[in-house]
């Protein structure tokens, strides 16, 4: 969970919701990714599609190699929960959960579709990974705060303009 951690962390450099995944085969790091989405504006550059695409090119095929693992510092979403299925991960480990309590990652698991079943684990790493996210969330209100400040006090000054015209 390191390695998505730090993954995580390089996308947070570059001002995306710091988002890792690495996949693992043979406890060894093979790909990773991390959340590209304002970068690239594609809905579909999570983490885990970007660390599942980079795993298959690799191995020069859509299904991985038995016993991969993916480790993602956040509960993936649906799509990439399908891609994780379709690309035959054998074992999901993530760090924080999206919603506490109604985990529909276990539950698309556990529907053993395509005939295939990942083994999930959730909470690895939690207070790290969750962290990581709070902290992005709330230096973007805070942003967001003294922006909106920035252009009352600016627009104050406007209206000052406007008394000292009259
Ligand atoms: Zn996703």
């Amino acid at each position: 969970m390191g390695a998505a951690i730090r993954a995580a962390k390089s996308g947070l450099k570059r001002g995306e919701v710091p988002i890792g995944a690495v996949i693992v085969y043979e406890d060894r790091v093979v790909a990773r990714g991390y959340n590209r989405r304002a970068e690239k504006q594609l809905a579909s550059a999570h983490a885990e599609m970007m660390a599942i695409d980079a795993a298959c090119r690799k191995f020069g095929s859509w299904r991985l190699p038995e016993g991969c693992e993916l480790y993602v510092t956040l509960e993936p979403c649906p799509m990439c929960m399908g891609a994780a299925l379709n690309a035959r991960v054998d074992r999901l480990y993530f760090g924080a959960y999206e919603q506490k309590g109604r985990s529909m990652t276990k539950a698309l698991a556990e529907a053993n579709l395509l005939n295939h079943r990942t083994e999930v684990q959730g909470g690895v790493s939690e207070e790290e990974c969750s962290a990581l996210l709070t902290g992005f969330f709330s230096g973007l209100r805070e942003r967001q705060k003294a922006a909106k400040a920035a252009a009352k006090n600016s627009g104050n000054n406007l209206s000052d303009g406007a008394q000292t015209l009259d």
